[in-house]
């Protein structure tokens, strides 16, 4: 009897044994296979649907085969053998190229034979095929044979497979698998699975990949879900829990320090969302455990002013804050205007400082020596109440004088171990923090990703804000479109307004790269993570890859394009990141100040930068980015009291790409966008990109679809780790989510 952490080679041989390794996610044990899904089941003598076929992908259809033809190859020896498949209404075409004559193989598949074909779906002659399948037949049918009858109710797994191995090879190797293994021990505690009538380990496991029907299936990812949505919230709950243990330096706000004076100047009046939150976040600071609160509100709804009270309240009572910006521009377009709203408040020490004054410190990577050393030096005299970076500030030299709060802006561009490496910069207590984001999380996103945090909502926008017209423009149908794009912008800049064109890439000598802080936004890349993900395993969805695709479009050709062409007359300008850091500022400072009219950019401007003055987008190939990145970008124009005007680019015809494009242009719902976007991408993009390695163990797991579940998950692990914080009394449990976090902890390790 084998256990699940034992190798997978003595059970199902040498050969199936290196070929699981290769898959996707590495199979070495029993337990990974067993734990390896199956991504859908087919019901013996049930075809399936072909018309849903994309090119590119590797499929395992069953259908039957409906004729055949052999012919010898025209400049080479050797025969072609083809083999028309149906599912009764849409047909595909097997080919197999062979050495010499191919009797054989057309003995095997006659016409009428059921069989199960695993390949990677082509294109050839208008005709969709699958060159040199794997195949496995199983009868021939639908009625009649008595194998078909025999089999007419079993449900076969598909498997995510590879080129090395077919789904009916992994199905093999998951039978011995199973029928070797000896589970003993359930994760799940016993009365929670009898609260929520749950299937024991074991017969999940067996459930899952030999079901006997469809209920029995459905019964055992429901009990399989669990464990995932479960051992996740124990972790969250227990963190939560660790925090409440915590202490933190209580920063009570006063009466007349810089808050007070900072608000009795501020020149607008706070919205009702940002009063409420700035109580609450005030309250948080007061108390003598740290703030661990997530702050999120539309693009332009005034999250800054907010932070930057919080900050201020701190300062009041001796601490000092840190403000940690995903990215250079955006680092230091808040160093500008904290500064500008700070005025003589951040003057300490200089001619016309007010009395209160602080000063407001800059810290990035690329500065000059001197620069940096005067702000290290302010950081850690305490001379600066605020500190503003990037990265940099994670590194270990930095140093507080006494560091009371965290501001982190953008949040799914950090991870829980950079938030961790801040935190450990407090001398004295764990400061309090506080994560912004624009991109508005769905609530199970909330629950998981952030499930430590507690979360504020800014929902009103400041008065004033113009609504942002959004259209798409076909491009490929419509050439004409284009030109009058390019008139659109002419129009704005004739009216003295400016305008951004976003390109998916940079362009120029190597040609991958785009912009984004720690997580370059790769073309097609979704952006609402912003991860880099490798992208390896790819778990039933249909992704068309790059290679098939030209190459999107570049800031460097289309600035130059430009330039030559329909915007000569204007005055141009290319943002990327690969500038030089002290070149991408005084480009940005001069299209702030109105120097420049057009800014061609990738999407270093996504997220947080504030040009009033900018009313047009116009994006290029839109339909590379991702629902939630297209919405933060237009954030971008309609700033100001001019509306703004956001163009949508794209050559993509009709299709899930172009539907997207549709519901970005009709929603200014950033929550519904980031629903949609959620359902449209991989989980394990979403999670990776926060919380390293998590998609190793979200498999079947959906956070748009489980939100009860995970809610319910939730409230168990919630009450579970109120009782026994260390789990002593669930030793199954225990070692189960220890190998989880090893299991997540080398996976994000071998990534770094
Ligand atoms: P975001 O939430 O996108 O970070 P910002 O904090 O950058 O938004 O605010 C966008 C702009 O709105 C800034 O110029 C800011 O000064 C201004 N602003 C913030 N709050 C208000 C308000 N209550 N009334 C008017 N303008 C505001
Ligand atoms: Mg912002």
């Amino acid at each position: 009897m084998a256990k699940l952490s034992d190798p997978l080679r003595p059970i199902v041989g040498e050969k199936a044994a290196k070929r699981l390794a290769a898959l996707g996610p590495g199979l070495r044990t029993v337990g990974d296979l067993l734990t390896y899904y199956p991504r859908r089941y087919e019901t013996r003598g049930e075809l399936t649907d072909l018309a849903g076929l994309r090119d590119g992908e590797h499929v395992t259809v069953q259908a039957m085969i409906a004729s055949v033809s052999s012919r010898p190859m025209r400049n080479r020896r050797g025969s072609i053998f083809e083999a028309v498949v149906t599912d009764g209404r849409g047909q595909l075409t097997l080919t197999f190229f062979g050495k010499g004559r191919q009797d054989w193989r057309e003995r095997r598949l006659a016409p009428g034979q059921h069989g199960l074909f695993s390949g990677q779906v082509s294109t050839f002659r208008g005709k969709r095929q699958l060159s040199h399948p794997e195949y496995e037949l199983i009868g021939s049918g639908p009625a009649g044979s008595e194998r078909a009858v025999e089999f007419a109710t079993e449900l076969i797994p598909i498997y995510p497979a590879s080129k090395d191995i077919a789904s009916w090879q992994i199905a093999d190797s998951v039978r011995l698998a199973l029928a070797a293994a000896q589970i003993d021990d359930d994760p799940l505690p016993e009365d929670l699975r009898i609260r929520h009538k749950l299937y024991g380990y074991a017969r999940a496991l067996q459930a899952v990949h030999r079901p006997a029907d469809t209920g029995d299936y459905m019964a055992a990812r429901q009990r399989l879900k669990w464990d995932e949505a479960f051992m996740l919230q124990v972790v969250l709950a227990q963190r939560r829990w660790l925090s409440t243990e915590y202490i933190a330096v209580p920063r009570a706000p006063i009466d007349n320090g810089l808050l007070a004076a900072f608000d009795a100047e501020l020149p607008f009046e706070l919205t009702r969302g940002q009063q409420a939150a700035g109580a609450t976040i005030a309250a948080d600071l007061g108390r003598a455990h740290p703030m661990h609160r997530l702050l999120q509100g539309e693009v332009g709804s005034g999250k800054t002013v907010v932070a930057l009270r919080g900050m201020l309240q701190v300062i009041d009572a001796a601490g000092q804050a840190a403000l940690l910006a995903p990215t250079e521009v955006l680092a230091q377009q808040h160093h500008r205007s904290i500064s500008q709203m700070l005025g003589p408040l951040a003057m300490a020490g200089q001619l016309g400082g007010a009395d209160q004054a602080t000063r407001v410190a800059l810290l990035t990577g690329s500065q000059g020596t001197a620069a940096r050393r005067r702000a290290l030096l302010e950081a850690a005299s305490g001379e600066a109440g605020i500190v503003i970076g990037t990265h940099a500030l994670l590194e270990e030299h930095v140093q507080f004088a006494g560091l009371g709060l965290i501001v982190i802006d953008e949040q799914h561009r950090f991870g829980v171990e950079q938030r961790e490496a801040l935190r450990g910069k407090a001398v004295e207590g764990r400061p309090h923090v506080l994560v912004m984001t624009a991109t508005p999380i769905p609530r199970t996103v909330a629950m998981t990703v952030f499930g430590d945090l507690e979360v504020t909502e800014l929902t009103e926008l400041p008065a004033g804000r113009s609504p942002i017209a959004t259209h798409v423009v076909p491009a490929a149908e419509k050439p004409h479109y284009l030109d009058r794009t390019w008139q659109r912008v002419k129009e704005e800049v004739g009216l003295g307004r400016q305008a951004y064109i976003v390109c998916p890439r940079i362009g120029g000598q190597s040609d991958t790269d785009s912009d984004g802080g720690p997580a370059a936004d790769r073309v097609g890349d979704d952006g609402m993570y912003g991860i880099a993900d490798d992208g390896g395993f790819d778990f039933g969805d249909e992704v068309q890859p790059d290679e098939q695709r030209r190459a999107s479009l570049s800031v460097l050709d289309v600035a130059g394009q430009l330039h030559e062409g329909p915007l000569a007359d204007l005055r141009l300008a290319v943002l990327h990141g690969r500038l030089p850091p002290d070149e991408k500022d005084k480009v940005m400072l001069a299209f702030a100040d109105g120097q420049i009219d057009v800014l061609v950019t990738t999407t270093v401007v996504e997220v947080g930068v504030d040009v009033p003055n900018a009313t047009a987008m116009v994006i290029m190939d839109a339909d590379r980015f991702g629902v939630s990145q297209l919405h933060q970008l237009r954030g971008r124009v309609g700033r100001g009291g001019h509306p703004g005007l956001c163009l949508l680019v794209t050559e993509a015809s009709a299709g899930p790409a172009r539907d997207r494009l549709d519901a970005v242009a009709a929603t200014q719902d950033g929550f519904a966008l980031s629903r949609l976007d959620l359902e449209q991408r991989r989980e394990g993009d979403v999670l990776g990109a926060a919380q390293a390695g998590r998609k190793s163990s979200l498999k079947l797991l959906t956070l748009s679809k489980d939100e009860d579940l995970i809610g319910q998950a939730r409230q168990e692990a919630e009450e579970l780790v109120g009782e026994d914080p260390a789990l002593g009394g669930q030793p199954a449990l225990a070692a189960a989510i220890t190998a989880m976090l090893d299991a997540d902890r080398a996976e994000y390790l071998e990534k770094a």
